[in-house]
């Protein structure tokens, strides 16, 4: 061993003896698309090295380890297993109080989710959960389900608002997603979506709800990145929804939608004119849209864990749009009524037996294409030189073994920005 004439040229870590890096690489300008989902850039016996935040080299074992063979460099062994990017969660509620398991006993014994709504429950039981919590409480109980996703490998996080419905609740989410973000390890995009569902106070007057919104958006946007807005049965028209998101488009927000989850109302038209970023689950499409949607940038976020959770057997048609040439992206949409599983690998293989995916077209739509779908491609979602040190090693040899072996956590360590965050298994504080 010797020393370096310039420390600052040399990596302070490197993983080393990777049997597998799946690097997902080449895609931080467009997200993939058509026979790109097929590649995930793997190399056999890799190495990746990283100086303070940022990945600095990757390539060979042996030649990384022959080119900086220096004193005071941490080497982490992967033992040959597999080494990929940590996953982006690209749409969840995760900040709520209270759950949902009384209702899933219902649900199973067949009491449909909207007559459960009709009686006060679901979405609106959240509401008078969340209500209730003060914002330390808030923060304690979610940064439990953050923990969670980090142990399962998930490195960043899009979160939205909407269990509050009114100006002094929304605000309390979304200065919980702001501590959250400072206290916890996992990165955070916040989510403004006010227009989450209609409160039972505007019941009969869901037009002037709308407007609630749309005059809370100038008081939200320091804490939100996106605007979001549910259009779909029990939610907003299209009209509606054009209104709040052309006004937060004014404000500089970035665009998201919730659309044909559960029935077409039309909100695909107004997520083309206005140029949102990402159109989310899409279980009931038109050719007809997916048509218009092609060359439009959108990219299309699946979550097969609502489906599954609901018992529905219509899922998205994730091959008819990789066939078309449509980005997806996958998530779990963590929340407490229709799908409280933050497990990226379980949503992996869900993607596989439900979307019918390929394990490589899922785990793009997990990593590089779920970046490009928060707008951070540009540093996040793959292993490259030049981005972001976001890592997981699993305790596998082979990526096909995430949706394979399924609902059993693969993930042994985590490395976010550079920095060992989940080491065998367990957090590191
Ligand atoms: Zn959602």
């Amino acid at each position: 061993m010797k020393t370096h004439k310039d420390r600052n040229l040399l990596p302070d870590l490197i993983i080393k003896n990777i049997g597998q890096l799946v690097t997902v690489a080449g895609s931080s300008l467009t997200p993939k698309t058509y026979s790109e989902m097929d590649e995930l850039g793997t190399i056999k016996n890799g190495a990746v090295a990283i100086k303070d935040e940022n990945i600095i080299d990757v390539g060979q074992s042996n030649k990384l380890e022959n080119k900086y063979k220096y004193n005071n460099i941490k080497i982490i062994d992967a033992c040959e297993k597999v080494v990929m990017p940590g996953f982006v969660d690209c749409h969840t509620h995760a900040v709520f109080g209270g759950d949902r398991a009384g209702e899933f006993i219902q649900r199973i014994q067949g009491i449909t989710y909207w007559e459960i709504l009709k009686k006060g429950g679901g979405i609106l039981s959240t509401v008078k959960n969340t209500r209730k919590l003060k914002l330390s409480e808030l923060i304690k109980t979610s940064s439990m389900h953050l923990d969670s996703m980090l142990l399962h490998g998930t490195t960043t996080v899009e979160i939205k608002s909407g269990y509050g419905l009114n100006k002094k609740d929304e605000l309390k989410i979304l200065k919980a997603i702001q501590n959250l973000k400072i206290i916890h390890h996992i990165e955070i995009i916040p989510t403004f979506l006010g227009a989450h569902t209609v409160p039972l106070e505007y019941k009969k007057n869901p037009e002037a709800y709308a407007k609630i919104v749309c005059d809370m958006l100038s008081e939200v946007k320091p804490y939100a990145t996106f605007c979001d807005v549910f259009c779909d049965k029990g939610g907003f028209s299209p009209k509606q929804s054009e209104k709040i998101l052309s006004s937060a488009a004014r404000l500089d927000f970035k665009l998201k939608m919730h659309v044909n989850e559960f029935e077409d109302i039309g909100g695909i038209s107004v997520a083309i004119k206005l140029g949102a970023m990402t159109v989310d689950h899409l279980d009931i499409i038109k050719p007809s849209d997916i048509l218009k949607m092609k060359n439009r940038g959108i990219v299309c976020v699946l979550l097969p864990g609502v489906t599954f959770f609901l018992m529905k057997n219509t899922y998205a048609p994730a091959k008819m749009l990789i066939e078309k040439g449509l980005p997806i992206a996958i998530a779990t949409d963590f929340n407490p009524g229709t799908c409280p599983c933050n497990n990226m690998q379980l949503i992996i293989t869900l993607a596989c037996l439900k979307l019918g995916m390929t394990p490589t077209q899922a785990i793009n739509a997990a990593t590089i294409n779920a970046a490009h779908a928060v707008g951070m491609a540009h540093r996040i979602g793959s292993i490259e030189t030049g981005k972001q040190a976001d890592i997981i090693i699993l305790d596998i040899h082979d990526y096909k073994q995430i949706p394979y072996y399924f609902g059993i956590n693969h993930v042994n360590t985590v490395i976010k920005k550079g920095k060992v965050v989940v080491e065998n298994k367990y957090l590191i504080n």
